[in-house]
């Protein structure tokens, strides 16, 4: 028998369930994590790619950035490409108009959650309440239902993961990073880490500096010609994930 300071008696194997289930909790909280591995991948399936799909889709993350977005815009116009942005609540909260340029300029909207936290490190209410936030706030907005998306960093907790589930949103992550938020990145370091375009691949870059190097979107903006002049070359069209999951015959 184990006395415990509340003077308690706990008999040995309810001591080692008490011990236990906080790990249990840790662990459960934590497991979605591992979508990038096996067997989360599994457990807690997302979009990386689209496989079968004669397009690449382009993706863009924390924004709309106010400096950054008309550059953007006109530049993928140029380029006759399309992409998805996935935009944090607080962004759109202090810029509306932002996420109505990009829809209005035939682009998609996803969401990033409402701040830009580790969902991991928030306790589940916290994350359930980032990520109802953020919805309120996207599709205030935009005047449209939220269908896709993208947790910060890439990582769920088990709240996020179930609460994403609830929502009836598509979870999107990436296969393709362009690592286009590194202090050193350059056009030829984000084109180097995007690789060679596949049929459904979803690359990752950043339209915004918010959460990542200052000034960074303007590398990224100057890796982008040369990014689309490959993909044409593949015979591979830049388009948002939703033009990926809706392409006909995949
Ligand atoms: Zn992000």
């Amino acid at each position: 028998m184990l006395r415990f300071a509340a003077g308690v008696n706990v008999a040995p194997r309810a001591r080692w369930l008490l011990l236990a289930l906080p790990l249990a909790l840790a662990a459960a909280h934590a497991s979605p994590t591992l979508t990038w591995r096996w067997p989360g991948r599994y457990l807690f399936p997302a979009v990386r790619h689209v496989p079968g799909v004669r397009a690449v889709g382009l993706t863009f993350d924390d924004g709309p950035d106010p400096a950054a977005l008309d550059p953007l815009l006109r530049q993928l116009a140029d380029l006759g490409a399309r992409a998805t942005f996935f935009v944090t609540g607080e962004q759109v909260e202090a810029w509306p108009a932002g996420v109505r340029a990009i829809l209005a300029a035939g682009h998609e909207v996803g969401l990033h959650g409402y701040r830009h936290d580790r969902h991991r490190r928030l306790p589940p209410w916290a994350a359930i309440a980032d990520l109802r936030r953020g919805r309120a706030i996207v599709e205030d907005a935009t005047g449209r239902p939220v269908e896709l998306f993208r947790p910060p960093y890439g990582t769920f907790s088990l709240a996020t993961w179930l609460e994403v589930r609830r929502q009836g949103w598509t979870p999107v992550l990436w296969n393709r990073d362009g690592r286009d938020w590194a202090p050193d990145a350059t056009p030829a370091t984000i084109l180097a880490s995007l690789g060679t375009l596949q049929p459904g691949d979803i690359l990752l870059l950043h339209d915004s500096d918010r959460y990542g190097t200052p000034g960074s979107w303007r590398t990224t903006l100057a890796a982008l010609p040369r990014l689309a002049e490959r993909a044409a070359a593949a015979g591979l069209p830049l388009r948002s994930v939703g033009e990926l999951l809706r392409w006909e015959g995949r």
